[in-house]
């Protein structure tokens, strides 16, 4: 069996065991419910407010303004839906601004928001995946209640100028939600560096448990509660709270704020290192996503005359994970919405393939997938009577 090389941190990370190790009292012996009055669960109640604080002081936030929810998905939903609701029962305009690169979590919560009598207007990107501020600036209307933005795309890596698009929203009084799902591992969550009102993340993106999130409300925000019952939350997501999760988000949130200076180093080392390797290696291959805006520990690249979804069998076959454009649609063998929207033909979109490094990725891990690829993707392309006529002429 070869040893398993892991690339596709994008999809989700592997538990940090120093997560590991500050969740796990909170299984066995410190199992109360935090809402209870007894010493179990006063203790509990104590490690709630204790990552309720370590997460608000990273964001540079009250604790007030930290809301635990069930991952990524939740957090868009709360914020989108919630703030379009509160704003409508408000009397207040009922069209939000998007992006057409966003994730399925923000664009389904959009589309059901549309159903339901609202307006939205999906903005385009160019073909780096940047979306202009500019593109914001004359989609607002006097009646746009939110704009949701990405910080950085799950995809192809791109990060967006969050300070001038929040900055740009604003200036017209409407709110800013930024999904920061694949950028709470590398990049500052400052909310107010960045200027934003609601910021969601998702601990399994950065070596924190799967199942939990937070969403960053700003004081004064309205939003409705998607999830009703209890008053946990301060009534803006109902349920006992999930104190193990909560105790790895925020112990797996400091140390990778804490360590994001050497992790995006040596992911940045290792990324460039496979875009250059792989581009050199093979023809007919490009990258997709912005070369220099881009997340330390993304690689996207599209081969023409293969099928993506065949390379990732063939590395599978060599124990490399890897993700043909974004994890959550693989299995459907539609070309990536993210790469169509930056202008990819979809006959090209197909042949995607995603690397997302990680900390316990090595250099000889990355010069192994660099030993295979190349011969992977040509022994694909001997099967395609288009790339047998392209190279022979
Ligand atoms: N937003 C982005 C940008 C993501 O990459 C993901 C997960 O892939 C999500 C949201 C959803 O997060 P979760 O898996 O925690 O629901």
């Amino acid at each position: 069996m070869d040893e398993m090389i892991y690339l596709d941190h994008a999809a989700t990370t592997p538990l940090d065991p120093r997560v590991l190790e500050a969740m796990t009292p909170y299984f066995s012996q410190v199992f109360g419910n935090p809402s209870s009055v007894y010493r179990v669960a006063r203790e509990a109640r104590k490690a709630l407010d204790e990552a309720r604080q370590t997460v608000a002081d990273i964001l540079h936030a009250s604790p007030q303004e930290v809301v635990f929810t069930s991952g990524g998905t939740e957090g868009d939903n709360l914020a989108i839906k919630g703030v379009a609701l509160a704003m409508a029962r408000q009397g207040k305009g009922r069209h939000i601004i998007t992006g057409q690169i966003e994730h399925h979590a923000v664009l389904h919560a959009c589309e059901s928001l549309e159903a339901a009598g609202f307006e939205v207007t999906y903005l385009p990107v160019d073909d780096d995946g940047l979306l202009h501020p500019q593109t914001l600036e004359e989609a607002i209307r006097p009646d746009t209640v939110l704009v949701s933005i990405m910080y950085a795309n799950n995809e192809v890596g791109t990060i967006e100028p969050i300070v001038d698009l929040a900055g740009i929203a604003h200036a017209h009084g409407v709110y800013f939600h930024t999904d920061a799902v694949q950028a709470a591992g590398f990049l500052s969550l400052d909310v107010e560096e960045l200027g934003v009102d609601l910021l969601s993340i998702s601990a399994h993106k950065f070596y924190g448990p799967k199942g939990v999130g937070m969403l960053y409300v700003r004081r004064g925000v309205p939003l409705l509660p998607l999830i009703e019952g209890g008053a946990q939350e301060r009534r803006r997501r109902a349920g006992t709270e999930n104190v193990p999760g909560i105790v790895g988000l925020a112990t797996a949130l400091r140390l990778v704020q804490e360590e994001r200076d050497s992790l995006s180093a040596h992911c940045a080392h290792l990324r460039d290192r496979l875009i250059e390797g792989l581009l050199g290696a093979i023809p007919f291959a490009r990258l997709n996503g912005h070369r220099t805006q881009r997340l330390p520990n993304n690689v996207n690249l599209c081969f023409e005359f293969v099928e993506g979804e065949s390379v990732l069998l063939k590395l599978d076959q060599l124990g490399i994970c890897a993700s043909s454009g974004s994890a959550c649609t693989s299995g459907a063998l539609e070309p990536s919405h993210v790469l169509r929207a930056m202008g990819v033909p979809p006959e090209v979109a197909l042949g995607s393939l995603r690397l997302t490094v990680g900390r316990m990725n090595t250099s000889e891990q990355i010069e192994r997938v660099l030993s295979v690829l190349p011969g992977i993707i040509e022994e694909l392309r001997r099967m395609s009577p288009l790339y047998l006529e392209r190279v022979r002429g």
